[in-house]
């Protein structure tokens, strides 16, 4: 059922750093936006998974905190207005009779957008967790304690016995750096090979020869130990069988994202493992006015990286104005020869 609707050029799906870019790269176009996300905040898995970790790639940035670029790409974007609604999920989209498109979200919000850009990055997101008895006892604990699958805050890990689950570049790079506050950090991986970035891998090694890091490998989860919802040790399994207990406050296990495009799935796209299939000279999506940039959009050669995802917005803005504005000309200018509108 729908409560309250709205009407305008550009419906985004996704407030992720690539919805966000978009915005504004529409804006530039003439074309006003309204940006829909099932997460409370905007910043997709930037703000989700890791709003302090430095990010090493974005252009003109040496470094930049996850959530520091999602303040600036918002401040970006608020020359354009954006209308958000977060904490609701686009759970309908359909084509309506005027050839525009109906998006109906789980708060009962309706919008009717000439254009749909799609930037779900890997849809509604959430953790792998470990198949641990009594995992839910230890889960919805204060940061810093029981069994976390995001770091939030990194001072909340001060002086806390922490255990690190995975091989990955999180359980890697936040190995390197809770070490350096932290009260202990082991990491448990089911082999002494780690698939994160070599230049991480060195950091954890020497940390690991230095004794600062205990490296347990190759281990697996066996289970929990604690004293009512207070962990107190995570129990692991070594191939033949071993077992042994690591003291601990907090569990990390970090093994990936699990990815459901839940209702995006629904939408007649063109799917392709998990993700749209575009034409990436446009981005879109298969239908007349649908595209979709990210982490969600896939063509031969895509980079799951921020930076793609940006000159994506950018082809999908262009590709959107004669659908946005038909039979308007639309003069390819630099930001730096057309400007953009005063700050408010
Ligand atoms: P996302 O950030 O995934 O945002 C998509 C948003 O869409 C989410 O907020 C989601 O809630 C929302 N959504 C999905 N479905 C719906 C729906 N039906 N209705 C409403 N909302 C919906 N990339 C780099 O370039 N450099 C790095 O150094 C880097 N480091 C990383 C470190 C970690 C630990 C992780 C996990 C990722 C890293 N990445 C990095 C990858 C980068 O974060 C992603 O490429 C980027 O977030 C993709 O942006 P996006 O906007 O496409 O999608």
């Amino acid at each position: 059922m729908t409560s309250t609707s709205f009407r305008t050029d550009v419906a985004i799906i996704g407030a992720g750093p690539v919805g966000l870019f978009a915005i504004f790269e529409c804006g530039m176009l003439g074309m006003a936006s309204h940006v829909i996300d099932v997460l409370d905040v905007a910043g997709g898995q930037c703000t989700a998974l890791y709003p302090e970790k430095p990010i090493y790639d974005i252009p003109g940035f040496p470094q930049i905190l996850g959530g520091e670029l999602i303040d600036r790409l918002q401040t970006q974007a608020a020359l354009f207005h954006p209308v958000y609604h977060l904490g609701q999920q686009v759970i309908e989209l359909k084509r309506l009779p005027t050839d525009r498109w109906f998006l109906g979200t789980s708060a009962g919000v309706g919008i009717d957008a000439a254009v749909v850009i799609l930037a779900a990055g890997v849809g509604s997101f959430g953790p792998n967790r470990p198949p641990l008895a009594h995992i839910q006892h230890f889960e919805q604990q204060p940061a810093g304690s029981g069994v976390q699958y995001l770091v939030r805050r990194r001072d909340d890990y001060r002086d806390r016995r922490v255990v690190i689950a995975g091989g990955g570049d999180s359980a890697v790079d936040w190995a390197v750096s809770l070490a350096e506050i932290a009260a202990s950090v082991a990491v448990v991986h089911r082999r002494d090979k780690f698939r994160a970035a070599p230049d991480s891998v060195q950091k954890l090694r020497r940390l690991a020869a230095a004794g600062t890091i205990e490296l347990v490998v190759p281990f697996q989860l066996a289970g929990l130990e604690g004293e009512g919802k207070q962990l107190t040790g995570v129990v692991v399994r070594d191939l033949d069988g071993q077992t042994r207990t690591l003291a601990a406050d907090v569990l990390l296990p970090f093994f990936g994202l699990s990815q459901d495009l839940g209702p995006i799935a629904r939408w007649g796209l063109n799917l392709y493992r998990n993700h749209v299939a575009i034409d990436p000279s446009t981005c879109s999506a298969g239908s007349a006015g649908v595209f979709a940039i990210g982490d969600i959009a896939s063509y031969p050669g895509k980079l799951k990286l921020i930076l793609t995802g940006f000159a994506e917005a950018a082809t999908a803005a262009h590709a959107a104005h004669p659908v946005v504005h038909p039979g308007e000309a639309l003069h390819f200018e630099y930001s730096t020869t057309k400007g953009v509108p005063a700050a408010s």
